[in-house]
């Protein structure tokens, strides 16, 4: 039976690992990953709607200090065109309305838009009963962004190409994190730019990533938040902090209040602080608040996309 709505929803993600490779002629960067997704979602509610096209609202959860203009609403948010692109892969015309619910910070390197994609896609596939597989969606989706697969995919994997060809990998019970918002968002070009830039300063030809290191994978495995507090390495770090110098100062503050380590989400400037467990990630999360920070604690594994 075809429904009239459908709701889902989509985890952000922190790279525990990411290596940058050299900047490739299609003006991508080889990458290799480890990606895990968080306790942090974004919902999608999709619903029919009689006349033709795609509505688009966005609210911002509690908790989440965005300013909803720095969202578009039209053909370029990647909600807007996931639910086009699936619409055009099943033949049929978009008659529907969509509503997000943002818990992730916006421009922050967790992936908030293309957890999006996913859940819009998840939520389209099951109102407009297309029947698509998991991994049908995730084809789709890479032609949305690089993230999209793995927000499809959820839990954690190593992802090479430009993120994209995703392996899964084993999690073995919850690692605890908090996040820490910035009150400005970097363009995710700008910082694979900087890095570029620095590394040419120092006439550094950086190799290209083919592998992770297994013991990031051993850490994850083993729920070891001290093993994987000395392990984890972020390439894009130094540039996002090129770019941002007062990331460094959040970096040390968090660690002064008791993480186990800190690094920068993806090409930030959201920062992601490793706790010993929950109720050290709770503090923690209470003090960086009493410092004037925004801060979240989450968990993770968070699972993949799912219908509601
Ligand atoms: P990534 O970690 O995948 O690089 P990000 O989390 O840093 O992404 P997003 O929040 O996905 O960044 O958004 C980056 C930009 O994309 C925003 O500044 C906004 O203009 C645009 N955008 C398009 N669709 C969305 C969406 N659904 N939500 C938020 N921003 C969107």
């Amino acid at each position: 039976m075809s429904r009239d709505t459908a709701l889902a929803s989509a985890p952000g993600k922190i790279n525990v690992s990411l290596h940058v490779g050299p900047l490739r002629e299609d003006g991508y960067h080889s990458l290799a990953s480890v990606f895990l997704a968080v306790s942090l979602r974004e919902d999608v509610r999709a619903t029919r709607r009689l006349d033709p096209g795609i509505g688009l609202s966005v609210t911002i959860a509690d908790g989440l200090d965005v300013d909803p203009d720095s969202i578009p609403l039209d053909e370029r948010n990647l909600a807007h065109r996931a639910a086009a692109l699936l619409a055009a892969h099943a033949g049929l015309e978009p008659a529907l309305d969509l509503e997000i619910t943002k818990r992730i910070p916006v421009a922050g390197g967790m992936a908030g838009g293309s957890a999006d994609a996913a859940a819009t896609l998840v939520a389209c596939n099951e109102l407009w009963g297309c029947g698509l597989t998991r991994e049908e969606l995730a084809t789709l989706g890479t032609e949305l962004g690089a993230d999209v697969p793995f927000c499809l995919l959820g839990g954690a994997a190593v992802g090479l190409g430009v993120g994209d060809e995703l392996t899964t990998a084993l999690v073995h019970g919850l690692v605890h994190w908090v996040v820490v918002p910035a009150e400005f968002g970097l363009s995710t070009p700008e910082v694979f730019r900087t890095l570029d830039r620095l590394r040419d300063a120092e006439g550094f030809d950086a190799p290209e990533p083919h592998t992770v290191d297994a013991a990031i994978l051993a850490a994850l495995r083993s729920a070891d938040a001290h093993a994987l507090s000395t392990l984890m390495v972020n390439d894009l770090q130094r540039a996002a902090v090129e770019l941002a110098p007062e990331l460094r100062d959040v970096l040390g503050l968090g660690e002064s209040l008791g993480a186990l380590a800190g690094l920068v989400s993806g090409s930030g400037p959201t920062l992601a602080f490793l706790c010993e467990d929950a109720s050290a990630a709770h503090a923690l999360a209470e003090a960086l608040r009493h410092e004037g920070h925004a801060a979240l604690a989450v968990d993770s594994p968070g699972a993949g996309a799912r219908v509601h």
